[in-house]
């Protein structure tokens, strides 16, 4: 999916509402679809004073086994998003979406930032036991006697 900031870039002080979904549901994560559901960004794309803002909530559920038991696991991930649309690349931080041509790629946006911000471990709940290195039984659903 791809915005086009054309007409807002060009009316200082409007607003443009965001409201999208977007199926990432084809993208390859490290060997993987893990985006299973609808990703979705809502908010409001600002012109204001010419500078382009975007303000918005990205809401994600990543989906993949858990790191220590291996159960399919879906982690929410929830991300405030605050960005300045910038037609050249700019050097002092990294708080900005670069759109030479005013082109919004909305999917590479979600995707990269989806990835950014992935947590380290992704477990099925906090106090996950993981598997017996012994006998391999699940130990949050059975109880094993090998030695520990
Ligand atoms: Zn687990
Ligand atoms: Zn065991």
């Amino acid at each position: 999916m791809e915005l086009d900031l054309r007409e807002i870039s060009r009316k200082e002080n409007s607003e443009m509402p965001i409201d999208l979904s977007v199926d990432l549901s084809g993208e390859e994560i490290d060997g993987i679809f893990p985006l299973k559901k609808p990703v979705t960004l809502k908010g409001v794309i600002k012109n204001s004073a010419d500078v382009l803002k975007l303000n918005a909530v990205l809401n994600a559920f990543y989906l993949k086994p858990c790191d220590r038991c291996f159960e399919e696991t879906e982690q929410q991930i929830t991300l405030n998003i605050k960005r300045v649309f910038v037609t050249q690349e700019e050097n002092e931080n990294d708080d900005y979406i670069l759109v030479p041509l005013l082109k919004f790629n909305v999917d590479e946006f979600l995707r990269s930032e989806i990835i950014l911000n992935l947590p380290t471990l992704h477990l099925c709940s906090p106090d996950c036991l993981g598997i017996c290195s012994v006998c391999g039984k699940n130990l949050n659903k059975f109880k094993c006697d090998c030695p520990k």
